[in-house]
């Protein structure tokens, strides 16, 4: 809080602005007529909060935005701390002549996942894993809620990016390789925003969303990096026009039409076959945001760099200052350096170096949204919803986005779903660790392993779902007299670069997990969890030792959704996101390469589909199923050899569903059955309906 209460200069109220009534526009213009170029300057400059010398240049300097950014200084721990921090920032804003409100931002990407208590969503990876856009949907009006209760109106979130190579340390931000899903997913866009038209946003339980990384972030190229910090993240792609189109921007034509307020460009360069420019920062790049974003799209948001983005291209700061803003950049994370960058902007505009007319642009774009979030009206936090934060009722929606994100790769001699009555085994670094499960972006930029906020561990849920259960991190304990082994194995939470935190640059197990999965797996029936935010490296041998194999992701806070699914309270209906290659070497390896030999393909998923949804008697046992591999022409091959080896009993007829075949006797031995056709297609109705259910 302010130490002293400051003095409003000047009462605005009276003016046209200020009347909630007008429309929006008409407020716009009313009160960028009013503003001095550094009024101007001011609204399209973002400090971020720790690096503000004192909070009275808030006012000094007219900011119109402040962020707690992934490298902050120690964020509050509870709603209250938060509403009191950013209404002591938006005193100030209101101490300035027209008192404009300051819009706060925050990395709000897997719920308000800065808070301690908050629920913590599936990180983006496994919610497209889901395939369940309405889960994504109300992963963001959880998230949405929770943020705005704390007096935060803007998110950082989605990350659009198309990953397409797991080394990337952002992969997990990625709703995965294949731009169609991505947009599938930005479902999330309203669940955050509300309607495209941007009415609910001061609804109070609505926050402005970020597309980012604009564009193609997800399609850097390893070792392209001249900075030799990042060998991926931050570095090049290299496209054709045609891959740009298709891949990387074809998910921002849909969040231009769900009405997206802000993007973000991207570290990254975009180095265009052909265009004869060569590498290209994206913050340096009109062509793409001025001219397809803006012009081509119709984007009427405002486009807010990514942290201390600008400085990387090439120049002095006057010169980086005035590229990236007649390139379309309409706010500056600066985020330290803000009396630098008010100042150096206003000094361009009277230079001539950048027009009026893209400043008078900018601005109203931000005031625009600032109205839309009824920030006028409203300037300071509502709490009311608080007392949301982290309730049953939105844990519930995780706990279920996370059920549906467990991608079951392998399952043999049905060992899943397990009995509430087996004895079992627990061991592996991930298996009681809150923090390795929600991975980084979780109360710090980079997470941290151990017990950083509320939540169930995946080895809690397990306690309340087997009497006898014994636990041993590193497998000490004494492995025989069990029915049955779990070990949850994977990684350490990281943001941005390699990833290149705990188990080092590779995407290999470590050598304390592998030495718990082979010991478990050589004593017992095994279940191995792999909790990572990519696929990880399993070769041949740990593969052929493991029972059952699931990529949970980064599930986050509600362990429960992952025995929901262990334990046969839901079918397994996730599918891969990504593809799960075999070696380092495949990297990069995406669907639809000409030689692709992964091990498991993009759209992997078995199930465990046991009863028709609704109503049916149970209809398929054991039954385990890629049927969306098999419209993969590839695997069809491999779907015979399944089959051949298939075990599918096939009760009776499954109401509705087509499915009429009885399959026995010779598939007996079988692990799964590859189920194609037209009885692939029930099987995928069957999924979706347990999905919409
Ligand atoms: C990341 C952005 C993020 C920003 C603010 C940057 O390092 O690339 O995704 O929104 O920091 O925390």
């Amino acid at each position: 809080a302010p130490a002293e209460t400051p003095q409003i200069v000047v009462d605005a109220h009276g003016l046209p602005y200020l009347d909630s009534k007008l429309p929006v526009r008409k407020r716009v213009l009313d009160l960028l007529s009013r503003l001095s170029l550094e009024e101007k300057a001011g609204q399209m400059t973002q400090a971020e909060r720790g690096a503000l010398a004192t909070s009275g240049d808030i006012a000094t300097y007219a900011l119109g935005s402040l962020l707690s950014g992934g490298g902050s200084t120690p964020t509050p721990n509870t709603p209250e701390a938060w509403a009191k921090m950013i209404d002591g920032f938006q005193l100030r804003a209101r101490a300035t002549r027209f008192q404009i409100p300051l819009i706060y931002g925050v990395d709000a990407v897997h719920g308000h996942n800065n808070l301690v208590g908050a629920t913590i969503m599936p990180h983006n990876i496994g919610l497209g894993a889901s395939r369940n856009p309405q889960l994504a949907y109300r992963a963001g009006a959880v998230t949405a809620a929770e943020t705005r209760a704390t007096g935060v109106p803007w998110s950082f979130a989605p990350c659009l990016c198309v990953t397409r190579d797991d080394r990337w340390g952002r992969a997990y931000e990625s709703f995965g390789e294949d731009p169609a899903l991505v947009e599938s997913m930005e479902t999330v866009i309203q669940g955050l925003q509300g309607r495209p038209d941007g009415r609910d946003l001061d609804r109070g339980d609505k926050v402005l969303a970020t597309a980012k990384h604009f564009v193609a972030d997800g399609g850097t190229e390893y070792g392209s990096s001249t900075t030799g910090t990042y060998t991926i993240d931050q570095g090049v792609t290299k496209v054709t026009g045609q891959q740009l189109e298709a891949v990387h921007l074809a998910p921002y034509e849909t969040a231009v039409d769900r009405g997206v307020g802000t993007v973000m460009p991207s570290f990254s360069s975009l180095d265009v076959v052909g265009d004869g420019l060569g590498p290209v920062k994206m913050h340096a790049r009109a062509d793409m945001i001025n001219g397809v974003l803006k012009d081509r799209m119709g984007f009427d948001g405002f486009v807010i760099s990514d942290w201390q983005a600008i400085d990387q291209i090439p120049g002095d700061y006057a010169s980086d200052v005035r590229t990236s803003v007649n390139a379309g950049l309409d706010m500056i994370m600066v985020p330290y350096a803000y009396k630098e960058l008010h100042a150096t902007l206003a000094d361009e505009v009277r230079a001539g170096r950048i027009g009026e007319r893209r400043i008078d642009d900018a601005v109203s774009r931000i005031l625009t949204q600032k109205f839309r979030l009824g920030l006028f009206e409203k300037p300071y936090a509502d709490t009311s919803g608080a007392s949301q934060i982290g309730s049953a009722e939105h844990r519930a929606v995780a706990r279920r986005a996370v059920a549906e994100s467990q991608v079951l790769l392998k399952n043999a001699q049905g060992v899943l779903p397990l009995k509430q009555s087996e004895k079992v085994y627990v061991a592996g670094s991930n298996a009681d660790d809150i923090g390795n499960q929600s991975g980084g972006w979780t109360i710090t930029w980079q997470g941290s392993s151990g017990d950083i906020t509320p939540g169930t561990t995946i080895l809690e849920s397990m306690r309340r779902n087997s009497a006898r259960l014994t636990y041993s991190k590193d497998a000490s304990a004494p492995t025989d007299g069990h029915d049955v082994g779990v070990v949850v194995v994977g990684e350490t939470p990281y943001a941005e670069g390699v990833g290149d935190v705990g188990n080092g640059h590779d995407l290999r197990l470590s050598d304390a997990d592998r030495a718990a999965v082979d010991k478990v797996c050589g004593a017992m029936r095994c279940v191995v969890l792999i909790v990572s935010g990519r696929p990880q490296l399993i070769d041949d041998a740990a593969l052929s030792g493991i029972d059952a194999l699931v990529a949970s992701w980064l599930p986050g806070t509600e362990g429960d959704g992952v025995t929901d699914v262990l334990y046969g309270r839901r079918p397994f209906t996730g599918q891969l996101p990504v593809t799960w290659p075999k070696s380092e070497a495949q990297l990069p390896i995406n669907v639809g390469d000409a030689s692709y030999d992964p091990r498991f393909p993009y759209g992997w998923g078995l199930t465990t589909l046991t009863k028709v949804p609704e109503g049916g008697a149970v209809t398929l046992k054991a039954l385990g199923i890629a049927a969306a591999a098999a419209e993969k022409a590839g695997a069809e091959e491999a779907g015979r050899a399944l089959v051949t080896k298939a075990r599918l009993i096939v009760q009776q007829r499954a109401a509705g569903t087509g499915i009429t075949a009885a399959v026995a006797g010779p598939f007996a031995e079988a692990d799964h059955l590859l189920v194609t056709g037209r009885y692939g297609a029930a099987v995928e109705r069957l999924r979706a309906a347990y999905r919409a259910a």
